[in-house]
């Protein structure tokens, strides 16, 4: 039977253009591309990199202080937002065009269009054409959800976070996860005023637990409104305002109210109902280890199938799907030991297993410091920041990580080569430290302070 292409992606994000460009560009498949939006999906256009610029930029407020105390006659001067904007689209507008060329370049046909499946070898494009592919790989990734509660239309969610008009005087971010996390920060270095609610008992659920701890110090030191068990009942509009009504009874009026509250995967309105596709609890694509669904000529990827939702972890996949369905050689991605690092003020790398999730499966020490680094405890500043490892006390194996401290996010891309070669604390230990930075710490932590 012969088809169109010997691939046909839908969704063009950082795992389906990894995917599309390496299989026709490297392995001569014959290969198109779907996207009905901008080039580059969530991590480019919404996610990762325009985060990452508005940390940036919320980072100077506290730098020109610090500088101040190191001897420099300067001033603070007032962000502008628009300025910041109009870069950050020019940046964004650059880097699609940079996607868009990778996949030309390798000769990928693209369609600037919806897809969706008919059948197991089948797409429909939004205007009605139809083509056949061998292989259909879907990387749609994923959508912030807001809760349904009364009022939820007038919040925003990360999707808008970059497109405001102006910036809020004062603003309410919910959710206690990553993004929540991030732009509390992002928003407060802005000279935003702002108050997260998060409805557990401490942000950043699944981390190591002291991490959090104190990154949920810091944020409240930074001047972050945090209110812990406390959840939006309603909001309605007021004038230019929103008046929100909290679970803890307080009522307050912000000028924007963001939900961070989750993503679920865009695996509807796919077509694939009727297909033999399964979908699991949270709408995900579920597939095997080699990112095959129950169908065998489709494949997904990335955050659509809800196995580990970051950009690398959706380049792997699509790098594995890659390896296994045009080079013959079967490969499963390897999910164990990821580094990640989360950018809240202070950062947050880690990698492994949490003291929390170490100690419920064998006995292990901990080692741990916590302290004021040099270049802010100079300025004055009280903050600190922690390195801590959690070793197996059976084989003395490194099984986790976890440093709060500004740069975590650089330090845990290093350590983690360490902890996925299966190092152990004795190999940290023989590793001459650095001086004087504050990861030297890693290398000279010489007592446990506690076995769990
Ligand atoms: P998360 O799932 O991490 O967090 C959602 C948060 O919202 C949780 O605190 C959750 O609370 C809370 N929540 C859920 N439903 C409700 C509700 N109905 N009312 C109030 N609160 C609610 O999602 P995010 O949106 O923060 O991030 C999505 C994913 O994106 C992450 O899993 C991550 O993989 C990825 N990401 C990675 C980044 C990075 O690598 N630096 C940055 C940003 C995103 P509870 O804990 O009680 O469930």
């Amino acid at each position: 039977m012969s088809f169109d292409y010997d691939l046909f992606v839908i969704g063009g994000g950082s795992g389906g253009v990894r995917a599309a460009r390496v299989a026709a560009g490297e392995t001569g498949a014959k290969v198109a591309l779907a996207e009905e939006d901008r080039y580059g999906g969530t991590c480019v256009i919404r996610g990762c990199v325009p985060k990452k610029l508005m940390v940036f930029a919320s980072e100077y407020s506290g730098m020109v202080e610090d500088a101040q105390a190191y001897g420099w006659n300067i001033q603070p001067g007032a962000f502008d937002w628009d300025v910041f904007r109009s870069k950050l689209y020019t940046e964004l507008d650059r880097l699609e065009g940079v996607y868009r060329n990778i996949l030309k370049n390798n000769g990928v046909e693209t369609f600037d269009m919806r897809a969706r499946l008919v059948d197991a070898h089948t797409v429909e494009l939004s205007d009605g054409t139809r083509k056949s592919a061998k292989h259909i790989l879907i990387a749609t990734g994923g959508r912030p959800v807001k809760p349904e509660i009364k009022g939820a239309e007038l919040a925003i969610t990360s999707n808008e976070i970059f497109h405001l008009d102006k910036l809020p005087e004062r603003m309410l971010i919910v959710g206690g996860g990553y993004i929540a996390c991030e732009f509390v920060g992002i928003m407060n270095g802005m000279g935003v005023e702002v108050t997260q609610y998060y409805r557990g008992a401490q942000i950043l659920r699944g981390f190591d637990d002291e991490a959090r701890g104190l990154v949920s110090e810091e944020m409240c030191q930074n001047g972050i409104k945090l209110h812990l068990g406390t959840n939006v009942l309603e909001m309605e509009r007021e004038g230019d305002r929103i008046r929100v009504k909290a679970t803890n009874g307080d009522e307050e009026l912000f000028d924007q109210v963001m939900f961070a509250t989750g993503r679920v995967p865009n695996a509807d309105h796919l077509g694939l109902e009727g297909l033999g596709v399964e979908l699991g609890r949270k709408g995900q694509i579920v597939v095997d280890d080699y990112s095959q669904t129950a169908v065998p000529s489709i494949y997904a990827i990335g955050d659509v199938t809800d196995r580990v939702n970051l950009t690398p972890v959706a380049i792997r996949e699509g790098m594995a799907f890659v390896d296994t369905v045009f080079r013959g050689k079967p490969t499963p991605v390897d999910h164990a030991l990821i580094p990640t690092a989360i950018f809240t003020q202070p950062e947050m790398g880690t990698v492994g297993l949490s003291e929390e999730e170490a100690a419920a499966q064998e006995p292990v020490e901990i080692y741990a410091t916590s302290f004021k680094p040099m270049q802010t405890a100079f300025a004055g500043r009280s903050q600190r920041v922690l390195m801590k490892l959690i070793v197996s006390k059976a084989t003395r194996k490194v099984l986790g990580c976890h440093i709060v401290a500004p740069g975590a996010g650089e330090m845990i891309q290093l350590v983690g080569i360490a902890v996925k070669m299966g190092a152990t604390k004795e190999d940290f230990d023989r590793t001459v430290a650095v001086h004087p930075v504050m990861a030297e710490e890693l290398v000279t932590l010489r007592q446990p302070v506690r076995s769990a």
